[in-house]
């Protein structure tokens, strides 16, 4: 076995495989980029060298630099883990001739399959069923409008070089396919540096069904069963599951053998994953399922076959690696019980997904199910990379069982500071037609709204909670030396009076203005805000100024109105002018020595999509100027300092 890796990645994944390899005796290399130097799988890593600035392609996407790094420190291999360069064939040759093992297939699998197009053909070939449709050289719009017309609507044009999802387009009619050829050609040439499309017949109710491959140097290969990744959104995977619902032993077999003999063609070592797509408009049946890609690399969801399987398979991939034969033939995989994975990502449901940046306050899992996870409270979720914050896996001997202990665990998650999924990853879970195992890929998309995925009001019960929490809090604490004469926390001196009172106390919930009504008679104080009670059913996590309030799995931030107004012109008395946000300066409306106006507008800043207006907190000039327009800010990075007219 090797004694040491350099882990060629961040966050979760960086972490998961550092916890194999250590286990295995290896020393862990590690490597981050300027917007990683607090990031977690630097420290659960041995050793770390820096690489680059935040842009991935100046770091994690930096083939130099990182062989570089693995020279440096003496690493033994390099395992890319999934996403930047782990299906790179330059990567993967560049490691082997700098005399570096690449955890990963050979770099002719990973360019055999890199492009779907000539993998659909090689797969053709090999006798692996494959979606009908176009996927040849020929791209001239009329010919392609041709093939179109003979494989029938709707059709789904994909990009060849494509991945992740993006820029895949369906054609449900002949009158439309011009106009979404056009559009597909110049979103994916940008994207892709190709504008080739392949088009496919788009199968109906597709489900996506993928079996898990390994082989060894020798050619041995494997299938460690299916993982059912139909619950999509916009083609990007949400929950996966395994055994799919609807699997039988015989169709497992099929597509076990279809998908070992996908990795056979290409010559293929390690791990890979082959997916196909399956009609499920009648069940999953022998002769509706179809190749649509392989991955040549440990997928996101392969936590989900260690749990039915009992193998680690980042421990088989360093094995492979390594040169031993594989630790199983076909006939000693064994499954055990169902496997649920989901995905918790940094993003607002109700707002059109939007990742949310910025810092996590609060951070906290269940400790009966296995969590991957790269952050930690007070770590930060930046604009650079992938918002996920964490996989929670769950595993019992049925279905219904692993599903509920998922539903379960997503309840007793808190995450607080950044939105997160997390409410629409309980519901999903308690959906009846995904519990009746009865999803296609587009059910997500037809049902946001039932899933919470839709801009909602406040949730004015957890902001009364969250009030009631700071009352109390801020009550006590008031009791002590300096408090605030006028402060509503004393108000409760109106009963000592004999009088019953009320008072309303200004609150931002949210972005949005409303009054708590606290109502004081003999017993003590009720409060209400929008006509609601506290919720009992809320978890209360206390930031300080701003309360987050999570009920099931919905934040809500609560915070005493004028103290945000401060806070959020971040620290206006001494004039700071601070970026709100992870984001890019749009305009700059000032310049450094310009008088300003109390009010006046600043500068716009650009974050998740929103436009933010920065304005001047009092009358002065602008006595420095930090950034330039067009450049990205972290969150509470300088942007300007006001000053006031008598200290200039
Ligand atoms: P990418 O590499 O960009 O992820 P894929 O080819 O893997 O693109 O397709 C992404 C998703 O789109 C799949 O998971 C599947 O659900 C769906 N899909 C792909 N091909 C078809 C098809 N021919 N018909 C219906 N759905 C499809």
């Amino acid at each position: 076995m090797f004694k040491s890796v350099l882990i060629a990645n961040r966050g979760e994944i960086a972490c998961r495989i550092a916890r194999t390899a250590k286990r295995l005796g290896m020393r862990t290399i590690a490597v981050y980029s300027a917007a990683d130097v607090h990031a977690l799988h630097r420290r659960v890593c041995d050793e770390s060298y820096p690489i680059g600035s935040a842009e991935p392609r100046d770091s994690y996407l930096n083939v130099k630099r990182l062989i570089e790094a693995a020279k440096i420190a003496g690493a033994e291999c390099v395992h890319p883990g999934y996403g930047f360069l782990s299906e790179s064939g330059d990567f993967a040759e560049a490691c082997v001739q700098a005399g570096l093992v690449f955890v990963g297939p050979p770099a002719s699998a990973i360019r055999a399959m890199g492009l779907k197009d000539r993998a659909k053909a090689l797969m053709e070939k090999a006798g692996v069923p494959i979606v009908p449709g176009y996927h040849g050289e020929r791209q001239d719009a009329k010919f392609l409008k041709q093939q179109a017309d003979a494989i029938g609507y709707p059709v789904l044009l994909k990009p060849a070089a494509g991945g992740g999802g993006r820029g895949l387009r369906r054609i449900d009619r002949a009158a439309d396919f011009d106009a979404a050829l056009q559009g597909a050609v110049r979103e994916v040439a940008a994207a892709f540096g190709s504008g080739r499309v392949l088009i496919e017949k788009y199968v109906s109710a597709p489900r996506h069904i993928e079996i898990q491959i390994f082989a060894d140097k020798d050619g041995n290969t494997i299938y460690l069963g299916e993982r059912d990744c139909s619950l999509q959104r916009r083609h990007q995977k949400v929950i996966e599951e395994s055994p799919a619902p609807g699997m039988t032993e015989k169709l497992r077999q099929e597509m076990g053998t279809a998908a070992v003999e996908a990795a056979k063609a290409v010559g293929y070592a390690g791990a890979g994953t082959v997916e196909f797509v399956a009609d499920g408009t009648k069940g999953l049946r022998s002769d509706a399922f179809w190749f649509i890609e392989m991955n040549t690399r440990l997928q996101v969801e392969h936590p989900v076959t260690e749990a039915i399987t009992g193998l680690d398979l980042v421990e088989w991939q360093f094995r492979v690696a390594a040169g031993e034969k594989l630790p199983l033939v076909q006939n000693e995989v064994r499954f055990d019980g169902h496997a649920v994975e989901a995905r918790v990502y940094a993003e607002d449901p109700e707002h059109g997904f939007l990742p949310s940046t910025g810092r996590i306050v609060g951070l906290e899992f269940p400790a009966d199910v296995r969590v991957e996870s790269g952050v930690e409270a007070g770590g930060e979720v930046t604009p650079f990379y992938d918002p996920m914050i964490a996989k929670i896996i769950t595993h019992a001997p049925g279905r219904e069982a692993a599903l509920d202990r998922m539903a379960g665990a997503i309840d007793r998650t808190l995450i607080a500071g950044v939105r997160s999924n997390l409410a629409f990853l309980g519901a999903l879970c308690r959906a009846r037609a995904f519990r009746d195992g009865k999803v296609d890929t587009g059910y997500i998309d037809r049902n946001l709204a039932t899933l919470g995925a839709e801009s909602r009001g406040p949730d004015y019960a957890a902001a009364a909670a969250g009030f009631t929490h700071l009352l109390a809090r801020d009550s006590n604490s008031a009791a002590g030396d300096d408090a605030e004469p006028d402060s509503p926390w004393n108000a409760r001196d109106g009963f000592q009076l004999g009088r019953p009172r009320s008072i309303e106390v200004p609150l931002l919930i949210d972005s949005e203005n409303a009054d708590a009504v606290v109502d004081y008679d003999g017993d003590g104080a009720t409060v209400t805000v929008g006509g609601m009670s506290p919720a009992t059913d809320a978890n209360v996590f206390d930031g300080k100024d701003t309360v987050f309030v999570l009920r099931h799995g919905r934040q809500t931030r609560v915070q005493v109105r004028d103290v945000s107004v401060a806070a959020s012109h971040g620290g206006a008395g001494d004039g700071v002018i601070k970026a709100p946000m992870h984001g890019k300066v749009l305009e700059l409306f000032v310049g450094k020595g310009d008088a300003v106006t109390a009010g006046q507008r600043l500068a716009v800043i650009e974050a998740m999509k929103m436009e933010h207006t920065l304005r001047a907190p009092f009358a002065g000039s602008v006595a420095e100027l930090v950034v330039a327009a067009g450049q990205q800010v972290v969150e509470g990075a300088q942007i300007m300092l006001i000053g006031r007219p008598d200290a200039v």
